[in-house]
């Protein structure tokens, strides 16, 4: 299998190709063809499966063809992951003048607001810090996201970020999206968050 027959665009293709990646890991065989079909995923995946670029290039896929932001929103569990998620999305998006933006906590709160007035197309965040930017004046618009990202959504589900999970999930409110959950084990309050979150998804397991 290549990228190429995975349903991607020729560019994107290429922009894979000239950063190495040659051959689609098994998280990105199964995932993407389904992603690309509109379908939710539920998938079981280590840090360095490929599960980033699993996500990153169908989303990207999609928004080029109608760029406006905030069209993703990933969620993560700590700022080194944020923050390698982000070079990811801007490495595979350059060919697309994409803009994305990390906000995590440990970075100038107006800095980061400034950056989220000019609607970047792909925001990832970690919970707390996103939702610290949600109660200040003019925040991001999450009912416009049609990407939800939940990644390593078993840190995820900790005490720490519950509460700023649900406000962040109440935020982006009922529309039509979809949502990816990657998740390296399946606890059982993963089931919870299935519930809520999740339609009929595509379910993969290395
Ligand atoms: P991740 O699982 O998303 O943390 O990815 C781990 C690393 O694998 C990243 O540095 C990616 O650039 C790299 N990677 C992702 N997909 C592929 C692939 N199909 N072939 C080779 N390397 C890849």
């Amino acid at each position: 299998t290549t990228f190429g027959d995975l349903g991607l665009d020729p560019w994107l293709v290429s922009k894979c190709s000239l950063l190495g990646l040659h051959k689609p890991t098994p998280v990105q065989v199964n995932c993407i063809p389904e992603i690309l079909a509109g379908r939710d995923v539920l998938g079981c995946a280590q840090t360095g499966s490929g599960k980033t670029a699993a996500f990153a290039l169908p989303i990207l896929h999609n928004l080029a063809k109608e760029m406006y932001g905030p069209f993703a929103l990933v969620l993560t569990p700590t700022r080194e992951l944020a923050f390698q998620i982000g070079q990811q999305f801007q490495a595979l998006g350059s060919g697309i003048s994409l803009r994305s933006c990390v906000v995590v906590g440990g970075v100038d709160m107006m800095t980061q607001a400034l950056a989220l007035q000019d609607r970047p197309h792909v925001i990832i965040a970690t919970p707390g810090r996103l939702h610290d930017h949600m109660l200040r004046a003019n925040p991001p618009n999450l009912k416009l996201v049609q990407y939800l990202v939940l990644d390593e959504a078993d840190r995820l589900l900790s005490a720490t970020f519950s509460k700023d999970l649900t406000f962040l999930l109440d935020s982006m409110g009922t529309t039509q999206r979809q949502t990816l959950l990657f998740s390296a084990t399946m606890t059982a309050d993963l089931k919870d968050l299935e519930a809520v979150a999740l339609t009929n998804p595509y379910r993969f397991d290395a």
